[in-house]
């Protein structure tokens, strides 16, 4: 037996770990006191973020990219897999390895679970609705997807994960589910990732234009992590949820200038708001119905987002 079979605690293989959300499930799930095997090959993510886990014992760091062939590690009780590039311009940079993270990465680690008997969480997001003609959107739409777009390297590698989840669950018993994330912001994200949080913050605090894409009419809901991280737990933990999709994001929603608007009073700026062109296939609005994370989890978002702002710009700040 070894010392993890000896130790009881449930061992848990996070993907993307150094990531921004990554780094907090890692965090929270240390915090539960289980054991944490987290894999990030940091081409997005930072080890910086793991710097407070790195001091438990419980805790591990591979750097290792998921789609080549996983380590034996021993035995496994829970795999979340977050590992991808996920901000846009991100994934525009890499293109191919967030295709692959994605699809081959995603399938590598199916294949894992099934051999471990590990439960598995793949977490999917908004974009699998692309600009989408449902508002709010439920798990049941199926989406309005530009397939080779410039998006379509993240949008088209996660619906195809999806797939793949789906395929193991019902070919291979797999107790896997899948998560929608939705726009989610807070403490760790780059300040040069290129979304509209950590820009319009630290063009705020450094008194640069703050660039509003297009008109500023387009919406999003924004999830501040703590609450995201809550949902990941509950939907990989809670009972009856092999084989479910479920939205996790606050239903909250701004338009981009209102939100421009809002950073730029919190932090007291004398940054100028600007309009530039609006990306290519940008949605134009964006709103989980989260009914069914409400019902199936018991979950729903807690911190409003003028706290979760606050929370932010103070850790940017301290940059
Ligand atoms: N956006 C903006 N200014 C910025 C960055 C983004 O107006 O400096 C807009 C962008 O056009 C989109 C929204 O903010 O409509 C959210 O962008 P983000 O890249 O954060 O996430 P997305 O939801 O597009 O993946």
């Amino acid at each position: 037996m070894n010392e993890l079979q000896s130790s009881g605690k449930p061992v848990c293989v996070v993907t993307g770990a150094a990531g921004f959300i990554g780094s907090h499930v890692v965090d929270a799930l240390l915090k539960k006191g289980y054991k944490v095997f987290a894999l990030d090959n940091l081409l997005t993510g930072n080890e910086k973020n793991l710097t407070e886990a790195e001091k438990n014992p419980d805790f591990t760091f591979i750097n290792f990219d998921v789609t080549r062939e996983l380590p034996v590690l021993g035995p496994i009780n829970y795999i979340y897999h977050l590992a991808s590039p996920a901000s846009v311009p991100d994934y525009q940079k890499y293109p191919e390895e967030t295709a692959l993270v994605n699809t081959v990465g995603t399938r590598g680690l199916l294949k894992v679970a099934k051999a471990h008997n590990a439960k598995f969480l793949f977490t999917s997001t908004s974009e699998v609705y692309g600009d989408p003609k449902e508002h709010p959107q439920k798990e049941t739409y199926w989406g309005n997807v530009n397939p080779n777009g410039v998006r379509a390297c993240y949008d088209e590698a996660k619906r195809f994960g999806e797939m793949m989840t789906m395929l193991y669950v019902r070919n291979q018993g797999v107790d896997a589910r899948i998560a929608r994330i939705f726009n989610t912001y807070g403490p760790r994200m780059r300040p040069t990732d290129g979304r509209v949080i950590s820009n319009f913050i630290n063009q705020a605090i450094q008194s640069k234009p703050m660039t509003v894409y297009g008109d500023g009419m387009q919406t999003r809901s924004l999830c501040f992590v703590s609450d995201m991280v809550s949902g990941l737990i509950a939907l990989m933990e809670s009972e009856k949820t092999k084989g479910e999709v479920v939205n996790l994001g606050n239903p909250e929603e701004y338009t981009m200038g209102d939100l421009a608007a809002k950073i730029k009073m919190m932090t007291g700026s004398d940054s100028e708001i600007t309009h530039t062109d609006l990306p290519p296939d940008d949605p134009t609005k964006r709103r989980p119905d989260i009914t069914k994370a409400k019902t199936l989890l018991g979950w729903e978002p807690q911190v409003r987002v003028e706290t979760g702002l606050t929370e932010t710009i103070a850790y940017y700040k301290t940059l």
